[in-house]
This record gives C-alpha cells, structure tokens and sequence, in this order.
C-alpha cells in the first residue's frame, strides 16, 4: 500500500483552495494545544469539519508504550496507515526537559553487526509526515501528562533506519520543525552510517538544514570497520577524512560541528591500539567530537560491552590527542528503548526481548 502524503491528500480533498490554506494546514498541525482538527480554528469551518472526516489528525498510532521504571524513558511502538510497526523513544534530557529519538526507516538495508534494526532487514522509509508526526505524537503524549516537564528541546535521528537513504523526507521533517516548532537546528541531530553519496549531495544542497551530524564510525581501521559496518566502501575512512574538511569549509562554522559515534564492543574494536589509531584518525579530521556508546546486547548475537575500566583507558588514550571525548549513559534498559537498534517484530516488541542503547551525552 502506497501512502499518500497528508499534502497530496489535501489537494484531492481541497482542489480549488488557494496555496497558502496548505500552509495554515500545516500551521494548526503544530498549534500548541491542538489535539485534533477540531481544535484548528484558524481554519474555516468547512475545511475542518471535512478534515475530520477525511484526513487523520495522526499518520500513526500508539500500538504499545513502555515507561521505563525511573520514569526517565518512554518507548513507542507506533502503527502506521499500512499496519507496519515502528518505533519511537522519549527520553529526559539534563536540562528538565525531553530529547525525541525519531526513526526514519522501517528496519534498515545496511546490515551493521551488532544492531538489532540492521537484523531486521529494510521494510520501508518513512514518509516525511510520519518522522515528523513523532515529534507531535509526543508532544500530545507529554499534555496529557502535566506533571511533567513539556518541553521537547532535542530531536535525534537515532532511531531505526538510515536517514540519509531517506534523504528528502528527513529534510522535509526537519524543515517543518524549524518552522513549526521552538526547536532550533543544533538541536536537531542526523545521524548516519557514512552513506558517502548522501553526504556528497548534501553538501552541494543549499536547501539541506544547518544541523548537526553525527557519523557513525565504530572503527579507525579500515578493515575491522568493514568487518561490523558491511556497507563500508574501499577507502572509506580517506573519503571521510576529505568529506569533514569540505564540510566544515562549505557547511562548517562552531555551531555545525561533525560529531563521531563509536560503539564499544568487547575485543572488537576496545583495544588500546584501536584507540589510539582511532585518536591518529580523527586528528587528521575537521572534527574532535567523539561520542563513546557503550555496546547494548542483542538477542542472537555474541557481542558484548566493554568493561566501565576498559572504557575508561580508552577514553584516556584519546584524551591525549586533545580531544574531546563524552560517553552516553544508558537509558531505558528496562523497556528495550534501544534507540537505533530498535526491532518491531513480534518477540522484539516484548519489554525484554533486547536492550536499550538509549543514550544521553555526559562528559
Ligand atoms: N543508522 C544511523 C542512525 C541510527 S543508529 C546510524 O547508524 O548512525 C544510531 C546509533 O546507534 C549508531 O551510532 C549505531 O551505530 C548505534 N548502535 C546500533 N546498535 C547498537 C547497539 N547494539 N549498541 C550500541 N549502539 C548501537
Ligand atoms: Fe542501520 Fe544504523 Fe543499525 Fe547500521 S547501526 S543497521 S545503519 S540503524
């Protein structure tokens, strides 16, 4: 089943309205106290008594949520018009207020080892109402709980999928945030596999929004990186190297810093040389952010996490390269909120059928 877009939709429904009633549609979407079209007055009455026929208020429905026991942690598994399962995490941020870890694929095609998404295949992209319909789905969720902090200040892309295979609808979401939302753009960050082709266009695409990526590395050695990451390309890590001084040349000012992901895995990539070839790579890059995920298990693989004083020497060593190395916390374990390694299959759906990598950033 092909879905529509809610634009396309609207124009069928509305054929002869003026362009800018898209825009006030688009508008009450956002509205910070709607809940349905009902509650869109600034749209003539006729509109929106047909909207509430035709056209849902949500692309996707809550099938299950899980809290985790602290509370800090909400896990979405949302059904979309076609049935098809995905999911979608809320997380408390330091400063009182939530970050919203979105998908944008259904599954995802690029097969990384150790990701529970990677294991279930590709299923579909997402359209761009259904990324940017998670950002509502919690926004309704947090009204209808006002003891807690409402505001969303972040947006990552972390959760199922690659976003950069999902280019045009991850930009049009990202747009309608900025329009819509009190969210700025370095608080919106993209995070990729290193699609090299993506970040080619990207960087030529005027229209591509100033926010933050987030390269997902996992090695500095091109050979063990192809080993965990099957979609690494020959000569990868040059090919980045060259891309992050192009970036930071036509993209870059402080504010559109390049972070670098890497997850820990026990023996694959922990090593004290790892780290400190890790430390050599990134120096010869425009970028000096890394970001040390803690590798969450998944159900049927053999991949373990790296020891809190294995992780902690590997932080030193790439300290001494002068950079500037945080690790995530993680979040959720209790509710499988694995953001990025997020499954809707069935058995995965289940509170322990995997564990979270949900992560916050400290020093
Ligand atoms: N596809 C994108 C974004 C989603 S994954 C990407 O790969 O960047 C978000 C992050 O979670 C990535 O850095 C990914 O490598 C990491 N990740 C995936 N599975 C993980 C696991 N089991 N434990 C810890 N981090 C994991
Ligand atoms: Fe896809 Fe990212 Fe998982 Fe790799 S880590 S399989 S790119 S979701």
């Amino acid at each position: 089943m092909a879905i529509q877009t809610r634009e396309a939709l609207f124009s069928a429904l509305f054929p002869n309205e003026p362009a800018f009633r898209w825009r006030q549609v688009e508008e009450a979407l956002f509205l910070p106290n709607a809940n349905s079209w009902k509650d869109a007055t600034s749209l003539p009455k006729a509109i929106r008594e047909k909207l509430i026929q035709d056209m849902p208020w949500m692309t996707c429905k809550a099938e299950r949520l899980y809290t985790s026991k602290r509370g800090d942690t909400v896990k979405a598994a949302l059904a979309a018009a076609d049935g098809k399962l995905f999911e979608s995490v809320l997380m408390a941020n330091m400063r009182d207020q939530w970050t919203v870890c979105v998908s944008s694929q259904i599954g995802c095609g690029m097969g990384c080892t150790f990701c529970a998404t990677g294991a279930m295949g590709f299923k579909r992209s997402l359209t761009a109402d259904e990324i940017m319909d998670q950002y509502r789905f919690w926004k309704q969720y947090l009204r209808e709980k006002p003891e807690l902090p409402q505001r969303i200040s972040n947006v990552v892309f972390m959760g199922m999928g690659e976003p950069l295979t999902n280019y045009q609808n991850v930009k049009k979401a990202i747009h309608a945030w900025l329009k819509y939302t009190d969210i700025g753009p370095t608080r919106i960050t993209v995070s990729t596999v290193g699609v090299l082709m993506q970040m080619e266009t990207l960087l030529k695409d005027d229209d591509w929004p100033p926010v933050r990526i987030a390269v997902s590395l996992h090695s500095a050695n091109q050979k063990r990186r192809e080993e965990i990451v099957p979609t690494t390309t020959p000569d990868f890590l040059k090919k980045l190297t060259d891309w992050s001084h192009r970036y930071a040349r036509i993209k870059g000012n402080n504010r559109h810093h390049i972070t670098y992901e890497y997850t820990l895995i026990t023996g694959v990539n922990d090593t004290p040389e790892l780290a400190h070839e890790l430390g050599t790579y990134i120096k010869g890059t425009s970028a000096s952010l890394i970001n040390l995920i803690p590798y969450n298990p998944v159900v049927g693989k053999s991949f373990t996490r790296t020891s809190k004083p294995r992780i902690a020497e590997f932080k030193k060593i790439l300290e001494t390269y002068g950079l500037n190395v945080t690790q995530r916390k993680t979040m959720g374990d209790d509710i499988a909120a694995a953001c990025g390694q997020l499954v809707t299959q069935t058995e995965a759906t289940k509170p322990d059928a995997s564990h979270s990598r949900i992560a916050l950033d400290v020093s």
